[in-house]
C-alpha cells in the first residue's frame, strides 16, 4: 500500500536514526509548505489541464479519463474547497477516513461525488466500506470479493442499496514484491470466481505504478496492466473497461498508456500533513 509517504519523503514514525547522528537532509512536509486553502480550487482546475494535455498528446479524449482525488489526511475543509473546484471523485485509502468525511461531507450539504476506497480494506471494515463508498478499487482476493458480495447482499435484502456494487481488482504489475495486488498470473481465475458473485460487478483493474525513476519501466508497469484488462474481457468480463492508474509523479505516462481514472492527491493539495 502506498502510505502517506509516498514520493520519497521522509516518514515522521520511521524508526529513528541513532542518537547524535545527522538528521535526514528532508525534512516531513509541514503545515506551512501546503497550499492556502483558496488556492485548491485553482490547483485542482491545473490538474485538469495537465490531464486535458496529456490526453491531446496522446490522441484520446479528455472526457475519457477522470480525476479522482486522493483525499488522505486532509481535513474536510480541504476536500470541500476541492469539491469547489469541480472535484467528483474522492479516494480514501482508510475506511475509518472515508466514513468520517462522508458524514461531515453530507452534513454540510457538498456537491454530490462518488467515493471509492484506495487502502486495502481489512475484513472488520468491509461493511462501514459498502455503507460509505461507491467503489472499492483494492479487491485483491476471493475471500475479501465473498465477503463484499455477502455483506451486499444482505444491503440489497434490507433496501439500503439497490444494484451490484462497483469494485476493482487491484493488480500488481510493476513485477516487484508487494503485500497488496493480485499478481498478473492469477488475475483471470480470481476474476472468473468473482463474476460468480452476483451482487458486485467488477469495473476495471487499478494499479500502482512501479516505483522507480524510470519512466519507461512505470510505463511497461501500465502498459501490462492495459494488456491484462484487454485479456479480462476476452474472458469475458465485459464489464471491466476501467484502469484506474497514474499519480501526481506518473499521471502523465499512465494516460499514454490507457488511464481511465488517475488518482491525484499532492498536485492538488500539496504535501501531505505529518501527522
Ligand atoms: C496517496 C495515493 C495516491 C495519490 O498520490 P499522489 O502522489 O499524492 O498524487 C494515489 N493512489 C493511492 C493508492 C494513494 O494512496
Amino acid at each position: 500500500m502506498i502510505d502517506a509517504t509516498a514520493n520519497g519523503s521522509v516518514s515522521p514514525d520511521e524508526p529513528g536514526l541513532p542518537e547524535g547522528a545527522p538528521s535526514e537532509p528532508e525534512t516531513p512536509p509541514d503545515a506551512e509548505q501546503r497550499p492556502d486553502i483558496d488556492e485548491i480550487a485553482g490547483r485542482y482546475a491545473a490538474v485538469r489541464d495537465r490531464v486535458a494535455q496529456a490526453c491531446d498528446a496522446c490522441g484520446r479524449s479528455k472526457d475519457d479519463v477522470a480525476i479522482l482525488l486522493a483525499a488522505k489526511f486532509q481535513e474536510p475543509e480541504r476536500v470541500v474547497a476541492a469539491l469547489g473546484g469541480g472535484a467528483r471523485r474522492l479516494g480514501h485509502n482508510y475506511v475509518q477516513q472515508l466514513e468520517a468525511s462522508e458524514e461531515w461531507l453530507s452534513r454540510t450539504g457538498a456537491p454530490p461525488h462518488r467515493a471509492h476506497v484506495i487502502g486495502h480494506v481489512q475484513a472488520n471494515k468491509a461493511a462501514k466500506a459498502l455503507q460509505h463508498a461507491q467503489c472499492i478499487e483494492t479487491v485483491d482476493s476471493v475471500k475479501l470479493a465473498r465477503r463484499l458480495d455477502r455483506l451486499q447482499a444482505e444491503r440489497v435484502a434490507s433496501g439500503a442499496a439497490t444494484a451490484p456494487f462497483d469494485i476493482m481488482l487491484q493488480v500488481n504489475s510493476s513485477g516487484a514484491p508487494s503485500q497488496f495486488g493480485l499478481e498478473p498470473e492469477a488475475l483471470i481465475d480470481v476474476a472468473g470466481q468473482i463474476t460468480e458473485l452476483t451482487n458486485l460487478r467488477i469495473a476495471g483493474l487499478m494499479i500502482i505504478g512501479a516505483h522507480t525513476p524510470s519512466a519507461r519501466e512505470v510505463a511497461a508497469s501500465f502498459a501490462r496492466a492495459r494488456v491484462l484488462g484487454e485479456e479480462l474481457r476476452a474472458a469475458g468480463v465485459a464489464s471491466a473497461t476501467e484502469l484506474s492508474m497514474g499519480m501526481t509523479a506518473d499521471m502523465e505516462i499512465a494516460i499514454a498508456e490507457g488511464s481511465t481514472q488517475v488518482r491525484v492527491g499532492t498536485a492538488v493539495f500539496g504535501p501531505r500533513p505529518s501527522y
